[in-house]
């Protein structure tokens, strides 16, 4: 595998409706997305989850076009590599973080060894699945019952995991108000780094809700709090932010700290690390899903290709172009079927998908080429 070139574009593509976490608002989202390019002509692309502050973890759009373009990029470009999974170790030696925009390019790498050697991503990865139970995660809301509302809606619809965003004040209250609108469908709880261990005692009172997972309570770069919570907490807490590495994997394990992971290829560094953690889970007993990031379809098919692994046992949060977008940037669009799951393109090599060249033109603010 020999990349050659890399177009690094910002895209700007409208949501349909502002999304609320604990931490802020997303209104407009601005997209990093890649071109990558080898000497055969093989092309494809792949997209940086950065936000535009960093609101989720220490990378942003600003910060990732800079690393990519100073740092990853020229360790990348005209290097041969005998594997994809070679590449991150090339990118992890003396240079620390900015796991994001290694992630962007490390799995632009692996979408482009899928395409030169005509398989889809999925089975180059590892994948086993050929559809994907689907969940949808829910800003946090005005009421508890808009929260009912957009529950039920989500549970008609199809999906196979309902994400509730919470915050301290806006938690046991509208948990509860949708448990007893919906007593049996699966439900989760989201907190982003909202809460202390001081405030542990509101967090048992989920308890009662019979949720599947409660997802990162407390600091976003915390193990040890974490496990003095799940030891109170019967309710499995599932480790999002913290999970940066196989060796934070390792450590949640040996703490106690958590008993399901949300992976992110974007936050770990990209597939390589992923497929590390995943394995590892998988052998001790840990499930694992795929989270999302408001992708584009373009990131959207890196996670369904990922997601199709095996010890993905629990719904991804995939949901469809059409819930956050008025047009996706990839044809066809991302759909969820009536049992909630996605298919996983498996009759076409690479993503699976057709990107949508002259789209991407039309919403790009700035583009540069790094390369041959
Ligand atoms: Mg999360």
């Amino acid at each position: 595998m020999l990349c050659i070139r890399i177009t690094l574009r910002e895209i700007r593509l409208p949501l349909k409706e502002p999304f609320r976490i604990s931490s802020g608002v997303v209104a407009d989202r601005r997209i990093l997305l890649l071109e990558l390019h080898d000497a055969d002509g093989a092309r494809t692309w792949s997209e940086c989850v950065a936000f535009d502050t960093p609101i989720y973890s220490p990378d942003t759009i600003d910060t990732s076009w800079l690393a990519i373009a100073e740092w990853i990029a020229p360790r990348v470009l005209g290097a041969t590599f005998a594997h994809p999974r070679d590449v991150f170790p090339t990118l992890e030696r003396d240079f620390r973080g900015h796991l994001m925009p290694k992630a962007a390019v490390e799995m632009g790498c692996w979408a482009l060894a899928a395409e030169k050697e005509g398989v889809p991503l999925a089975r180059l990865l590892g994948g086993t699945r050929d559809c994907i139970e689907t969940g949808i995660s829910l800003g946090i809301q005005a009421s508890p019952d808009a929260l009912v509302q957009r529950a039920a809606a989500a549970v008609a619809e199809g999906y196979r995991k309902v994400k509730l965003k919470i915050e301290p004040g806006r938690d046991v209250a509208y948990v509860r108000a949708v448990r007893e609108a919906l007593p049996d469908a699966p439900l989760m709880a989201d907190a982003n780094n909202a809460y202390t261990l001081a405030q542990a005692d509101v967090l048992q009172q989920l308890d009662a809700f019979g949720l599947m997972m409660i997802e990162q309570p407390l600091a976003w770069d915390d193990l040890l709090q974490h496990a003095s919570l799940q030891k109170r907490l019967t309710t499995p807490v599932c480790l999002d932010e913290s999970i940066t590495s196989l060796d934070r994997a390792r450590d949640m394990v040996a703490l106690g700290a958590g008993r399901i992971v949300n992976i992110k290829p974007g936050r770990v560094g990209g597939f390589g690390p992923s497929l590390a953690i995943h394995d590892f889970c998988a052998a001790h007993g840990v499930p694992v899903w795929c989270g999302g990031m408001l992708e584009s379809g373009v990131g959207r098919a890196h996670n369904v290709a990922l997601a199709s692994l095996p010890n993905f046992t629990k719904p991804g949060d995939l949901s469809p172009s059409a819930r956050y977008w008025a047009r996706d940037v990839v044809d066809p669009e991302w759909t969820m079927d009536a049992e909630g799951r996605v298919r996983v393109p498996l009759e076409r090599a690479g993503l699976g998908v057709t990107v949508d060249v002259d789209r991407i033109e039309d919403l790009t603010v700035r583009c540069v080429t790094l390369g041959a």
